[in-house]
């Protein structure tokens, strides 16, 4: 009498298998349990079901988005000291940390201050918090990629290759201006904020201002273009202790992390005034070799 439950139990599970379902094969048996016990209609068994299923495909979901985005360990917005860095507001990290509007938009965000200021820490709990919200983010140290996309221009795949790191909403480039570089590699870098520029966002942080961003890019046309993509659309933060002082009042004004239109001209200006100096450096090392 009990032989027709039990072969329908082992069909079932067949068929969830195929339907690729493992979460309602895994529960179905007790939630059945307590319905009939409890006397639930199917309806609501049903949408039981379903939501677990769903909650559990989400959770799995984020667990590999966290394993593929390689971000630092303990790095959490939990563990980190706002008040370290007081022209940081945590209204608006929190707010980015949602990923709503910025990151559809491709927009940007720019961490800027001196080693040890918290760059890379921020950088990695947004991210850790943009994972756990559903989106998809790859942490990176700006030279490991650079030499990724290098063996990759070498091997013809470049273009597949940014093509892969489209899947990713943000892309944290870690110590941006820290690139051992010649042109080549700067190339790539251009290409990369290129192809992303107004679809897919960047985190970089960096302890260079724009001003000195014509070490990492020798060419300085190459510069401007660089950081006009990049600051187009962007929230700038300046973790730096030393300009604290000389930015809170316009912070407080503008609010922390200006947009990028009040920034353009000035950075534009900065990267010219920096050029001859930058060109001296240049000369400098042509002379050494
Ligand atoms: P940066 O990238 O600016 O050089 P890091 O993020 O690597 O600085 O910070 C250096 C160390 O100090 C890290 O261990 C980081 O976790 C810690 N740290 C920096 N700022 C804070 C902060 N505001 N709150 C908590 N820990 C911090
Ligand atoms: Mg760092």
């Amino acid at each position: 009498m009990n032989a027709t439950p039990m072969i329908d139990a082992q069909r079932l599970s067949l068929m969830l298998n195929e339907l690729r379902l493992p979460t309602i094969k895994h529960i179905w048996g007790d939630f059945a349990a307590q319905a009939d016990k409890e006397g639930w209609p199917a309806s609501r068994f049903l949408a039981a079901l379903a939501e677990h299923e769903l909650a559990e495909r989400d959770r799995r979901r984020i667990e590999r988005h966290l394993a593929e985005a390689h971000l630092p360990a303990g790095k959490t917005l939990d563990c980190f000291a706002f008040d370290a860095v007081p022209m940081i507001s945590k209204a608006q990290v929190m707010a980015l940390c949602a990923g709503d509007g910025w990151l559809e938009q491709g927009a940007n965000l720019i961490l800027f201050g001196p080693p040890g200021g918290g760059k890379t820490h921020l950088a990695a709990a947004i991210g850790l918090a943009l994972v756990e919200r559903g989106w998809r983010v790859l942490f990176t140290r700006t030279s490991d990629l650079v030499q990724r996309l290098q063996v990759a221009r070498r091997e013809l795949a470049l273009e597949s290759a940014m093509a892969k790191l489209d899947k990713y909403h943000l892309l944290v480039l870690d110590d941006f201006a820290y690139i051992s570089r010649d042109q080549a590699e700067t190339s790539v870098l251009f290409e990369l904020i290129s192809a992303r520029y107004e679809r897919r966002s960047l985190l970089i942080t960096a302890n260079q201002p724009f001003g000195e961003w014509n070490r990492v890019f020798p060419d300085p046309a190459m510069t401007l273009a660089a950081v006009d993509r990049l600051v187009h659309h962007a929230t700038i933060f300046e973790m730096n202790v030393e300009s604290y002082r000389r930015r809170t009042a316009q912070a407080r004004r503008a609010g922390a992390g200006r947009p990028a239109a009040y920034t353009t001209p000035k950075v534009l200006e900065t990267i010219r005034d920096n050029q001859d100096e930058n060109d001296e450096l240049a000369s400098d090392n042509l002379n050494r070799h």
